[in-house]
């Protein structure tokens, strides 16, 4: 999942790319209006994180261009702006989100996890992934043709490792995933262990193999191989 940060603020920007880089993406950055129209003319990204106020033009712009380029990318403006004008402008121009700063750097994370599995979805009433059909609408999982009851917390896991899939998810970006920054993390490391062991139990009980591959003390990846 690559990443592009429009931001201006040399600080800011810094500690926006460490966080993502931190949960896993590949980011890229600009400073400057120019610099972000070249990249999102030269090259593809999953998201592109975008402030408005910019030396040499207008965050508003660069959102019009995506657009017109029909780019696949999910956008989330970041402002300082709290102009309700502005917002509506950015949504009615197609961005996914808006978030205004100051923002806590997990609820950042959370609104481009949403963003992601919203496009990654778009379009499809069913997902799949090998033995596994997940049914967003209806939230139902199936193994072959056979139902899995799920809790809602394993289904919410579930579908965090089916948006990322082959991607190592630490266990603080899951803790953040499920319970946002509300999650303490010395408790909830344990709850997603006891979450994982019965989802991935019920998976197997209906006759899937286990996919998810822990990686020792750092985190579990849904794979593929
Ligand atoms: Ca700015």
């Amino acid at each position: 999942m690559k990443i592009l940060i429009v931001e201006d603020e040399p600080a800011l920007r810094t500690s926006l790319v460490d966080h993502l880089q931190r949960d896993g993406y590949r980011c890229e950055q600009a400073a400057t209006y120019a610099q972000a129209h070249e990249k999102i003319k030269l090259y593809r990204y999953d998201c592109v994180l975008v402030d408005l106020t910019l030396p040499g033009g207008n965050g508003l712009d660069l959102v019009r261009t995506l657009k017109a380029d029909q780019s696949p990318a999910g956008v989330l403006i970041v402002s300082a702006r709290g102009a309700l004008d502005d917002k509506v402008t950015g949504l009615a121009l197609g961005a996914d989100d808006y978030l205004t700063k100051p923002f806590h750097l997990a609820e950042l994370t959370a609104r481009i996890q949403a963003i992601l599995r919203r496009r990654q979805f778009q379009g499809h009433n069913e997902l799949r992934f090998r033995a596994l059909t997940v049914r967003p609408d209806r939230a139902q999982v199936l193994v072959g043709d056979e139902p899995v009851p799920l809790t809602r917390k394993e289904y919410e896991l579930l579908l965090y490792f089916l948006a990322n899939p082959n991607r190592l998810l630490t266990k603080e970006s899951i803790a953040e995933h499920l319970w946002g920054d509300a999650a303490d993390t010395a408790d909830s490391f344990d709850f997603i262990y006891n979450h994982l062991k019965n989802l991935r139990r019920k998976l197997q009980e209906k006759g899937a193999p286990d996919y998810i591959r822990t990686v020792y003390g750092v985190g579990y990846e849904l794979s593929s191989e």
